[in-house]
């Protein structure tokens, strides 16, 4: 059988700090104010205009000719590389990118494309590591497409690509004719750590989209952004998916809400997530990744515990955290006040005291 999420441990208190995503985070009274004022129209018609306002303003903001609103990020993912790649051609990705270790195999299912995973620190890989797999053309050769990269890299740590770097990958992309796409569902974190605008981040891409339900604190929708004729084979893709909507701008006004008033605030997050890596830090054998954003990931074991015993020792005091790749990971977003990181300090502290 394959997993189903797991629920709490029996006798677990409810969740009072919750680490484990900046998926999770709720709509504020305010976010919901917006929503219902909302004007709708049936989106997969064409006539919603909150929807069309937030296309408008993504493709903008990105830098693009046009946008495209999704119900999630991996359907941003999927309707993108349907788009750019034909059945038996190979995408170029970071080992851990999230299309290939986290969306159910989608892009082998759905599109018959493979996936080269390139190595290197924090989920990027560098413009030498790029290089050296550019596949000579041949018979034998898969036809290479696409080159991705992921903004901020999750499993990575919430690692920022710089944008020299960003450039150099999508000028060798070009040199050698493949497409590039950019995976953006952290992209304002990235801009808001390193005050480089989301326009010049995405420059050298031909398609990059951002994920709304991150930690930009709203309830549903991504929107894939790129050239006005990739957009309009993207949208083909959507609805093929199933991913037409009707009453959409219900949540677009969300988007648009999360734009206005939860960019800035980012900053918040990732002071908080330095704090509690300056925490753990202090605790003798903690290894943590320095974060970049709002990613903390951290390994108990030279502390002389296991991670997954941490983690159910915190779920026990009302604290969710998660385990990604044997690791330990915390996540900061809008519900999580600096105080919280004061206590969920507290507790780890005193979990690896008790041992
Ligand atoms: C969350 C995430 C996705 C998928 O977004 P959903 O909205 O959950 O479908 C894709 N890529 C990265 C890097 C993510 O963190």
């Amino acid at each position: 059988m394959v997993h189903a999420p797991q629920r709490p441990p029996v006798g677990a208190p409810p969740v009072r700090i919750n680490l484990y995503s900046d998926t999770q985070t709720r709509p504020t009274s305010a976010m919901k104010e917006a929503m219902m004022r909302a004007q709708v129209g049936d989106e997969q018609h064409g006539d919603d205009p909150t929807v069309h306002a937030l296309c408008d303003r993504m493709a903008a903001l990105m830098g693009k000719e046009a946008a495209v609103f999704m119900p999630s990020g991996t359907m941003c993912n999927v309707a993108a590389t349907l788009t750019h790649c034909r059945p038996g051609e190979e995408i170029i990705a970071h080992e851990t990118a999230h299309i290939l270790t986290s969306e159910g195999g989608a892009h082998a299912a759905l599109g018959g494309f493979q996936i080269l995973p390139l190595k290197g620190a924090r989920g990027m890989y560098s413009p030498d590591e790029l290089r050296a797999h550019i596949r000579g053309k041949s018979r034998h050769t898969p036809t290479q497409r696409l080159v991705e990269v992921e903004q901020t890299a999750n499993i990575g740590g919430g690692a920022v690509w710089p944008k020299s770097v960003l450039d150099e990958i999508a000028g060798i992309a070009k040199e050698h004719g493949l497409a590039t796409h950019m995976d953006g569902a952290r992209l304002m974190n990235a801009c808001v750590a390193s005050g480089c605008s989301a326009a010049d981040m995405a420059a050298g891409f031909d398609s990059v989209w951002l994920d709304f339900t991150k930690g930009l604190g709203a309830p549903l929708g991504a929107v894939l952004c790129g050239s006005a004729e990739f957009i309009d084979e993207a949208w083909r893709w959507k609805q093929r998916l199933g991913g037409a909507m009707r009453q959409a701008g219900i949540c677009a006004a969300a988007c648009l809400y999360s734009l206005d008033h939860h960019v800035d605030r980012l900053a918040e997050d990732h002071a908080n997530a330095k704090a509690l890596a300056r925490g753990l830090a202090q605790i003798p054998g903690m290894k943590v990744e320095e974060p970049d954003t709002n990613l903390v990931f951290f390994d108990p074991a030279g502390a002389g515990m296991s991670a997954a015993a941490l983690v159910g020792r915190l779920r026990m005091e009302g604290v969710q955290l998660s385990m990604l790749g044997g690791r330990i990971r915390a996540c900061t977003h809008l519900d999580v006040t600096a105080a919280m990181i004061e206590e969920t300090l507290q507790l780890l502290r005193a979990a690896v005291a008790r041992g």
